[in-house]
């Protein structure tokens, strides 16, 4: 039989009667480490462009799990995967180095993109959907730190999405309310990350993140993860849980601080130190497990390293969501390589058998990135 080849007609291909792609963490990896090219001009939900923290991905179904691919980025373009437009019907065949591997599937666009608040604001510049069932919101999309090398993270594209008016500015507990709502009811979102520039050096969003989740919390039954910097005052982690935030996430993402000092400067002036004594306090407050960390592999630190620092986070009840790096088109950062798929192995594997051993495990997570997990083949690995 001849080889299925992906330069075929796209209908000849689809007759070939290809099977879905089931969760293979393998495979996941490898997608989030090479990326994946995608024929333009989808109508589907659009991939994440810029905003806090890592971005540039697109959400894909595999069986029943969703996983971030990079598409946007340099190391994309290069990928030896390729995905069709997706049908009506949201299916799409992925290939590697042109031979058929297998459909994917790409959440459909959610209904609430298509309304808008009374003041004309559409509801897609408030707050967005990540994989398939999370609605995330950068409450401040401005951050002390950004506009300075000096102290901008790296990898940071905050205002990016803010100057191509993808998003507004300071989103208020009003706006987030009525999103949060709307999107539970017409799209079955299941959880909420609220993640948050920078605004000061005392509380460090930890207020705006409050009223925030108490006007969602008012409006509909959803849990919420607030991420945020660790605040002066452990006394804003009580504030937080009081006003409706269930869980909890502060994120180290480099750990050692020479690597801190390099891909983030002004933040890796908070000590790890203080990092860890703010994730015990949050952890008697929020409850084992319900706080975590986001760690970026492929910025420097070593497989030992980091597992050395997750093993540390374990013994605190801290979830350690370890996730590859992906370069961001327009930061520092573009052309830095993403980490290969078997650095990653080398991590999550071990990181995996260490979470299940000691019980912590991202379905338990109330809500935020570590349960959704689609960033990182970690909990994959959890089983
Ligand atoms: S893991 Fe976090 S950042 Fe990644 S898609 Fe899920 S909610 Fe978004």
């Amino acid at each position: 039989m001849q080889t299925p080849n992906f330069m075929q007609a796209p209908s000849a291909v689809w007759d070939m009667g290809l099977l879905p792609v089931e969760n293979n963490p393998d495979l996941i990896m490898d997608l989030q480490s090479f990326g994946m090219r995608i024929q333009e001009g989808t109508s589907e939900a659009p991939g994440r462009r810029g905003g806090a923290g890592p971005s540039d991905h697109k959400a894909i179904l595999f069986g029943g799990r969703a996983a971030m691919v990079p598409i946007h980025t340099s190391t994309a373009k290069h990928s030896p995967f390729t995905a069709t437009i997706p049908r009506a019907d949201g299916l799409s065949i992925l290939s590697r180095d042109g031979i058929p591997v297998g459909t994917i599937g790409f959440p459909k666009q959610p209904r609430f993109y298509a309304l808008q608040t009374f003041d004309g604001i559409p509801y897609s510049q408030i707050a967005v959907l990540h994989a398939a069932d999370v609605l995330a919101t950068t409450v401040l999309q401005t951050c002390i730190r950004y506009n300075n090398r000096a102290t901008s993270c790296q990898f940071c594209a905050i205002g990016q999405s803010l100057d191509a008016g993808r998003t507004i500015a300071h989103k208020t507990p009003e706006q987030l309310a009525e999103v949060a709502r709307a999107a539970v009811l017409l799209d079955g979102v299941k959880h909420m990350v609220m993640t948050t520039g920078t605004p000061n050096n005392s509380d460090r969003g930890a207020a705006v993140l409050a009223e925030s989740a108490f006007a969602v919390k008012s409006a509909v039954d959803l849990p919420v993860q607030a991420q945020c910097e660790p605040p002066n005052d452990d006394s804003w982690f009580q504030h937080m849980k009081d006003a409706g935030v269930d869980s909890l996430g502060m994120h180290i993402e480099a750990v050692t601080q020479d690597v801190r000092l390099r891909i983030m400067p002004g933040k890796a002036k908070v000590s790890l130190d203080r990092y860890m004594r703010a994730f015990e306090a949050a952890s008697n407050v929020f409850g084992r497990g319900q706080v975590s960390t986001y760690i970026l592999a492929g910025l420097g630190d070593s497989v030992e390293a980091i597992l050395q620092m997750c093993e540390k986070l374990v013994a605190l009840g801290v979830y350690p969501f370890v996730v590859p790096f992906v370069p961001i088109s327009g930061t520092p950062l573009e052309n830095h390589p993403a980490p290969k798929p078997e650095f990653m192995r080398e991590i999550l594997r071990p990181l995996g058998a260490m979470l299940a051993s000691a019980n912590l495990r991202s379905n338990e997570i109330k809500a935020g990135c570590g349960r959704c997990g689609a960033c990182s083949a970690l909990s994959s690995y959890e089983a």
